[in-house]
């Protein structure tokens, strides 16, 4: 097969990213160096839970389009590499470049000396300035011609994890950062293709406008979670008030909207706590004034401070935390993923255990952390993660959460058969809950 196309990294984006596109007619190749994971993706086992994914890999297969391998080598007649490779926090919180360092190194190597036009295309999240820099490397080590024998684009990805196939099939709009038009034009006609003609807006800009453009996405929800949390705290010290009525009303207003209004625990996951770490620190290596780099790390504060928060209601709620049985349910970041990274429920758990409660966990799809074995219990069944203990908090809220019924909990809990619901699943089932002799407590909440 000769490949029209290579995706280099296939994690979340990667993977999701070539199989779509090896189902919509192109040739793909996808490298990742993780050996393990190349394997279990060949015999068709996603290493990420995405809803559609698995049907959609083993559909990619069939096609006989789609080849996946840890061989760098494969990639040398492709027209077009995606590179979506991680950029983790580094341990001072900016962005960590390695990953992408060495993927530029290793295509270098198998780009040395082609004839033929090839595009670069970064879509992994990089501070502003990067993909340029990245593409002289390459240039320079391949001995190309930047412009005229490699083109360059920094192409953002938006998906959402968990509904990351759906977001790549029917992405909000496509950023294309170009180096010149030819770059833009041939990355427009690989979209094109791929959506049959019928696309989003189409946004092409400077390559540095588009790297910032992804960091402000991800700062400005942070930004609004952060700001819903911040109300809802003043909620719970305010009589006869309702988070959701007060985000409901701010939402309405068109100029706001209504997502990511959702008062918790705060935000986790693999991208708005990395992605607001290496803005800051971008922020600051670009000297921005301090009132500015204090509102970015007010976001930060604010959601560190939200699983302290919860800990200290069911310190406050239980007369203490030494020895007190606790059900934490969920695990990963947020429903409808196996991803834990940057999970709040853990820090929660962490915080928990440190205050001596004993802790026992559960979630649907996360069967244990790692680094948390040894403190903690992981349950398979929610019969096990609720016999015995004296309090419940739902740290993530995946829809099962919702189904558990107030007589489970009244028969399973011992006393003082707490539910600390920062999220409010069970804000509709109040009187249900009081009347099986639960004590239930949300966050914002002062009706
Ligand atoms: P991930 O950690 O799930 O996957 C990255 C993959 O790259 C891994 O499989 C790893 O083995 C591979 N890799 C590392 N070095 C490599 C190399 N030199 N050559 C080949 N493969 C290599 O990361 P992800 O969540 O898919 O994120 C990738 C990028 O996309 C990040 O910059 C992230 O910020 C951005 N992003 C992520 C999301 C999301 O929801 N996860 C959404 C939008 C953008």
């Amino acid at each position: 097969m000769r490949p029209e196309i290579g995706v280099v990294g296939l994690g979340y984006v990667g993977l999701v990213w070539a199989t779509v596109l090896a189902t919509r007619g192109f040739n793909v190749i996808g490298v990742d160096i993780d050996r393990d994971k190349v394997e279990a993706i060949c015999k068709g086992h996603p290493p990420v839970h995405e809803y559609m994914l698995d049907e959609l890999l083993k559909k990619a297969f069939e096609t006989g389009r789609f080849e996946v391998t840890t061989s760098y080598e494969a990639l040398r007649d492709a027209e077009v590499v995606f590179i979506t490779v991680g950029t983790p926090s580094s341990h001072n919180g900016c962005a960590d470049l390695s990953a992408l360092r060495n993927a530029i190194n290793s295509l270098a190597r198998v780009w040395r000396g082609t004839r033929d036009y090839k595009l670069l295309v970064i879509r992994s999240t990089v501070p502003p300035g990067t993909t340029r820099k990245m593409a002289e490397t390459l240039a320079r080590s391949a001995g190309l011609e930047l412009g005229r024998q490699l083109g360059v684009v920094y192409n953002p990805e938006f998906l959402r994890e968990g509904r990351a196939v759906l977001d790549v099939l029917n992405p909000s709009r496509i950023v294309i950062g170009e180096l010149d038009t030819q770059s833009g034009d041939t990355l427009l006609e690989v979209y094109t293709r791929l959506h049959q003609g019928i696309l989003p807006p189409v946004i092409r800009t400077t390559i540095e406008n588009a790297e910032l453009a992804k960091y402000a996405s991800n700062i400005f929800l942070a930004a609004k979670i952060s700001l819903v949390n911040t109300l809802a705290l003043l909620a719970d010290k305010t009589p006869h008030t309702d988070i959701d009525v007060i985000a409901n009303i701010i939402g309405l207003d068109p100029r706001i909207g209504k997502d990511y209004l959702r008062a918790g625990i705060g935000f986790g996951g693999s991208c708005l706590p990395k992605d607001l770490d290496a803005l800051i620190c971008y922020s600051k290596s670009r000297g921005l004034p301090e009132p500015a780099v204090s509102m970015l790390e007010g976001i930060r504060k604010v959601n560190a401070y939200m699983t302290r928060y919860v800990v200290h209601l069911a310190e406050e709620l239980l007369e203490g935390l030494e020895g007190k049985r606790i059900t934490v349910l969920g695990l990963a970041f947020k429903p409808g993923t196996n991803d834990i990274r940057n999970s709040k429920s853990i820090e929660l758990i962490k915080l928990l255990v440190s205050k001596g409660a004993v802790v026992r966990a559960h979630d649907p799809l996360v069967k244990n952390v790692p680094n948390l074995k040894g403190n903690v219990i992981f349950t398979e069944s929610l019969e096990d993660a609720l016999d015995g203990s004296n309090a419940v908090i739902i740290a993530t809220p995946w829809p099962e959460y919702s189904r558990i019924k107030p007589e489970t909990y009244a028969t399973l809990l011992a006393h003082p058969k707490l539910i600390l619901d920062p999220w409010r699943i069970y804000k509709d089932f109040q009187d249900e809950f009081k009347k099986a002799g639960l004590k239930l407590r949300f966050l914002g909440v002062r009706l």
